[in-house]
């Protein structure tokens, strides 16, 4: 695929300071960000194409290399190897464009800021790889997922103070977690706010500190998350779980989980959309005469009935044996595409008996059928 300019699909000019391009990721970023977009391809695509482009653009070394090299740029393309999808799209939206805004929550609810004591304490978001089967992704259903996150210190309650004591609130920033600087200069006189040195931001000091968490209300466990996998995903499909993020810092509200699907390769069955392809390899005997063979499905086995005749290359259906459709009612077909199986050795019968029909004209394809062939076979999966 070809790539498009960098500043058109962030709509900014070429001398776009950092601050135009930030400004101008976000603005498309949430227009275009898969939670408002339900289903929409399209809005996928430019989601992600404005996540890459605000990941080069936004670094100073990457932009320098790509206003001078293009796309061709050393380190310009280097998503670790792959190319830039979803879930690296997702990654920035949530680490990179957004940061000090405090989570999707604020973004999309069009609510208040969020102070910066609530910022510091929430919990940071989590992204989960999930490996699904064919099978799996066929039928949907509940999965089990280990991860390590940070959990509640049970403890102390998440307070982060020992038992018997309780966190005080903060004498320097009385609680807010803030402290504002006033700058002066020629311009004149600015007031900044900036985290509290005394507090690191949390609005409370510990004097003493829980023994199990060390004060800061959490710590590093293993949890089981129950994810329900809707039937017919694929790879970059996500399900976001609120609240199943790391745990907040001292009873700080907890981040979100985000499961990315990773479908992974069937030794039998390609996927086509919401069909799946099996090749299946038949006798010449089974292709002249006609025969009924068991093949696997997704959900164990069906019978194919061979009509007699039937040419290479030609494609069976069994309807329903598919994928169910994702977003609407319905479900796929497999479909299977029979091809001549021709043995490697034969013995002294067999080769006599073989020597014997390929005399006969009737075996030989005529010159039409040659023609045709290709054709015919083309397009056997639309
Ligand atoms: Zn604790
Ligand atoms: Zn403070």
């Amino acid at each position: 695929m070809s790539k498009s300019d960098y500043y058109a699909v962030l709509e900014v000019d070429h001398n776009a300071t950092p601050e135009d391009i930030k400004k101008a990721y976000r603005r498309l970023a949430i227009r275009y960000h898969p939670d408002k977009n339900k289903g929409d391809k399209q809005a996928e695509e430019k989601f992600k194409e404005v996540g890459e482009a605000y990941t080069v653009l936004s670094d100073p070394q990457k932009r320098s290399n790509y206003d001078r090299f293009g796309h061709a740029a050393p380190g310009v393309g280097d998503f670790g190897g792959f190319d830039f999808d979803l879930s690296d799209a997702l990654r920035i939206f949530m680490e990179g464009g957004f940061s000090g805004f405090g989570g999707f929550g604020d973004i999309f609810g069009g609510g208040t800021r969020v102070s910066t004591r609530e910022r510091i304490r929430r919990g940071s978001d989590l992204q989960i790889p999930l490996k699904l089967d064919l099978e799996d992704i066929a039928a949907g259903g509940t999965k089990k997922i280990k991860i390590s996150r940070l959990k509640t210190c049970e403890q102390c309650s998440g307070s982060g103070a020992a038992p018997g004591s309780r966190p005080n609130v903060c004498g320097t920033c009385g609680g807010r977690g803030e402290v504002r600087q006033v700058t002066r200069s020629f311009l004149g006189q600015f007031v900044q706010t900036a985290p509290c040195p005394a507090c690191a931001g949390t609005g409370e000091v510990i004097s003493s500190k829980c023994p199990k968490c060390g004060g800061e209300g959490r710590y590093k466990g293993d949890v089981t998350l129950s994810v329900s996998i809707p039937a017919g995903v694929t790879t970059g499909n996500y399900l976001t779980l609120r609240g199943q993020g790391n745990a907040g810092l001292r009873g700080g509200p907890p981040g979100d989980a985000y499961v990315v699907v990773e479908e992974k390769q069937h030794e039998l069955f390609e996927r086509h959309g919401d069909d799946v392809i099996y090749r299946m390899l038949v006798s010449f005997p089974q292709a002249a005469l006609g025969d009924d063979i068991d093949v696997p499905t997704l959900d164990g086995r069906a019978r194919v009935t061979i009509p007699a005749g039937i040419q290479s290359g030609k494609v069976l259906r069994l309807k329903g044996k598919g994928i169910k459709h994702l977003n609407s009612a319905g479900i796929g077909d497999q479909l299977v595409m029979v091809n001549l199986y021709t043995p490697g050795k034969l013995s002294a019968r067999e080769r006599q008996l073989l020597e014997e029909l390929a005399q006969s004209e009737n075996l030989k394809p005529r010159e039409e059928e040659r023609k045709s062939f290709f054709r015919k076979v083309k397009d056997a999966f639309r």
